[in-house]
């Protein structure tokens, strides 16, 4: 981790008279977990559209392995894994499928059973998208933004609305492929998740970032704050009972 994959320079996005982006910077370092959080209507959503080259900008600079968003998004394009919305997936195709037309739109040679495979859904390869559970849809989609081989990828909110064993087992599959080098950047709602997976997180509020470092560090300058959580009474919560209980492992495999 050492050079900046994504530099965003004052970048401002406004919808008619509304400011929803207004004028934010920040750097994603080469084979880091970026995390943006932030209340929903924050404009996470908006920043990350930008950064793939799907919706335009008011103004403001955005740099994405060295190329200029103003000049070469059609270059950025190549290097970027980006989810699509579920409208996205042909109805008529099962997984195999969509990943052999996928291949063919990318130019890419991509056995699709072996990526299948690093989701879990080989045994799905003949099951269209919408006979998929929720975690099941979100592993497919997540497995899509690797079929061009990125060098980042962009997950907003690759774990709403999933069970507990589904997001840890989404939380594993970011981490593999943080492994192999790429960079990631993604939006959550949870901030156990984004404790967990992120190296470095901007907390963005009303089109600003508020604050920005690493999860650990923003903990340590509450408390220097003086900052003291309530008496945690109980050695465990709800959720570990529901671990306890029903198992680590994928239901929906
Ligand atoms: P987040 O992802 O943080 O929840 P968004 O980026 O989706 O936030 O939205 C930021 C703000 O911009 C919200 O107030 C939203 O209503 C508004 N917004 C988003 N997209 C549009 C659009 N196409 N036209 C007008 N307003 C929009
Ligand atoms: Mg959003």
């Amino acid at each position: 981790m050492a050079e900046p994959i994504i530099s965003v320079q004052d970048l401002v996005k406004n919808y008619g008279s509304f400011k929803a982006v207004k004028g934010i910077s920040f750097d994603v370092m080469e084979g880091e977990i970026f995390g943006l959080l932030g209340p929903n209507g924050a404009g996470k959503s908006t920043t990350l559209e930008i950064i793939e080259t799907l919706r335009p900008k008011t103004s403001g600079k955005v740099f994405v392995d060295g190329m200029d968003l103003d000049r070469q998004a059609a270059e950025i394009k190549k290097i970027i894994g980006v989810q699509l919305q579920a409208a996205g997936y042909y109805p008529g195709l099962n997984l195999y499928e969509l990943v052999q037309m996928f291949a063919g739109l990318y130019n890419q040679k991509v056995d699709p059973l072996e990526l299948l495979d690093t989701v879990q859904l080989r045994d799905k390869a003949k099951n269209k998208f919408k006979q998929l559970s929720g975690g099941q849809k979100q592993r497919f989609s997540i497995a899509t933004t690797l079929i061009n081989k990125p060098k980042i990828i962009f997950l907003d909110e690759p774990t709403t609305g999933l069970d507990p064993q589904a997001r840890r087992n989404l939380w594993d599959l970011i981490r593999e492929i943080k492994s192999r080098g790429t960079t990631v950047i993604l939006t959550t709602h949870y901030m156990d998740e984004a404790e967990f997976l992120c190296d470095r997180i901007a907390i963005v509020d009303a089109g600003n970032i508020i604050s920005l470092d690493t999860p650990d560090q923003m903990i340590d300058d509450l408390v220097a704050t003086g900052f003291e959580r309530p008496k945690q009474v109980k050695m465990a919560n709800l959720e570990d009972v529901f671990l306890h209980l029903t198992g680590k492992t994928l239901r929906d495999i």
